[in-house]
């Protein structure tokens, strides 16, 4: 019984080992399929027989816990990238990154099919900082080459809260004030044409169009705890060669402008970045031939003590001599401006001489005080139109001239202010002769008692603008 009963249990048990087996084997090769599979899908794809094609994603940390990078590589192909983002950790964040990035990968697979050209890559760069230990600004650097030459740079920028995911504009920024705007606008617009990397390439129309008081004009901004920088793409306000055109701004200029919650830091009341009562009367100081090693420093303490804002028009060779005190004058938060570097009578030199003495004292005010000058005096206010022309600046004259050079007398001074005073008024004055400086302080008491806020000739500038 024993034996007949294994003999005809035997097929049912082969039956069952052989299933067994079978399925066993399948599920090795199902997993064995799907692991290579999944491999290949991961590192590797085939395009063709002759490109080995790379894909690769990885992700790391960044400098913030709550923020990690994302690279995308992609090589071995004639349309190559090198992309990386940030993942945050909010969702309608990250949702925008992504599809700037996968509209990024479209434009450049489009531009390059469209040029027919044989290889381009694209690479994104992210920047990262925070501001006032609440904001991230997130910085992203599109890059499109074809056949290894530069075709296209632009830049994305975002800026969020670090609790609530909330996106900030710039209008939010600016406490939604449209004045604040207005001088912000007229700055960057100044900074971008007082700047010889970018002054020379400039296209003015685009210039005016870009640089117009509207929010999206300043909607590409980043920010640190020290600065905020506005950018314009490659080609957008000025021909490809001058680059990427930036305006950096310290926040302490800034913090005049910014809605209080968004003020940082220090605030240095450089009238610049000021906002006016329109109702105010103002005047202009104006200061030439300097900086001066010892006069310059008593009119810069006289200037603290009435809280008054000047315009010092320097000659670049006394920039040269008198490094330090350039220096002091931009750090009180005065005015720089171009004055020439030799004082010479431009209407009576040739075009490549006005240009070396406008450039050189451009580049020297740059080096020693990290910004250009924003206007320009010519020298005994000898210019025409063909020389304006030449210039990027606007150009400063006078409307009370104290004669200070002439007279020397400290007394003096006051009565031609005095005498010509009026609203929005323009004083040339000289900060080279000790009798100036001895005689200022009676202008500041008389003009302060007699209502005027001190401004500089930016300001004035401005406000005339706002006034038409
Ligand atoms: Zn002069």
């Amino acid at each position: 019984m024993k034996q007949d009963g294994q003999i005809k249990r035997r097929p049912w048990i082969e039956f069952a080992l052989i299933s067994t087996i079978i399925t066993l084997a399948v599920v090795i090769i199902f997993f064995i399929s799907m692991n290579g599979n999944f491999k290949f899908q991961k590192t590797t794809t085939t395009a063709s027989a002759t490109d080995h094609v790379k894909e690769s994603v990885s992700i790391t940390d960044s400098e913030f816990p709550d923020i990690r990078i994302v690279t995308e590589r992609n090589s071995g192909t004639n349309m190559t990238y090198n992309i990386s983002y940030p993942k945050t950790t909010f969702d309608n964040v990250n949702q925008e990154i992504t599809q700037y990035i996968t509209t990024s990968k479209d434009i450049y697979q489009s531009e390059l099919k469209n040029s027919e050209m044989a290889k381009g890559d694209l690479h994104i760069e992210v920047a990262l900082a925070q501001y006032q230990s609440e904001l991230y600004s997130i910085t992203l650097k599109n890059n499109i080459t074809i056949d290894d030459r530069a075709h296209n740079t632009s830049i994305q920028t975002y800026l969020f809260n670090k609790t609530t995911g909330e996106f900030i504009s710039t209008k939010e920024l600016l406490n939604d004030n449209e004045l604040y705007l207005n001088i912000l606008a007229k700055y960057v617009k100044s900074q971008l044409l007082a700047n010889n990397n970018y002054s020379n390439y400039l296209y003015s129309e685009k210039l005016i169009e870009k640089t117009a008081p509207q929010w999206e004009n300043f909607n590409r901004v980043a920010m640190n705890e020290d600065t905020f920088t506005f950018y314009f793409n490659k080609g957008e306000i000025a021909d490809p060669i001058a680059g990427l055109p930036t305006i950096t701004i310290p926040v302490s200029f800034m913090n005049p402008i910014l809605a209080e919650t968004y003020q940082n830091g220090e605030t240095i009341n450089t009238n610049i970045l000021t906002p006016y009562d329109i109702n105010t009367k103002r005047v202009a100081l104006t200061f030439d031939d300097g900086p001066h090693p010892t006069v310059t420093p008593q009119i810069l303490n006289l200037l603290d003590k009435y809280n008054a804002k000047a315009t010092f028009f320097m000659l670049g060779q006394r920039v040269q001599n008198s490094p330090d005190i350039a220096k002091d004058v931009w750090n009180r938060g005065h005015e720089v401006g171009n004055h020439t570097w030799g004082h010479p009578v431009l209407t009576r030199i040739g075009d490549q001489q006005i240009l070396e003495e406008f450039n050189s004292t451009s580049n020297i005010i740059h080096e020693t005080i990290g910004q250009y000058p924003s206007v320009f005096r010519p020298p005994y206010g000898a210019i025409n139109d063909h020389v304006t022309s030449m210039l990027n600046l606007p150009v400063i004259m006078w409307s009370i001239d104290t004669l200070d050079w002439k007279h020397r007398n400290a007394n003096q001074l006051l009565t031609y202010v005095q005498y010509g005073m009026h609203n929005n008024a323009i004083i040339l004055m000289h900060d080279i002769h000790q009798s100036t400086a001895d005689g200022l302080e009676s202008v500041l008491a008389y003009l302060q008692q007699q209502g005027y806020q001190f401004v500089t000739v930016s300001d004035i500038l401005l406000i005339e603008q706002l006034n038409q």
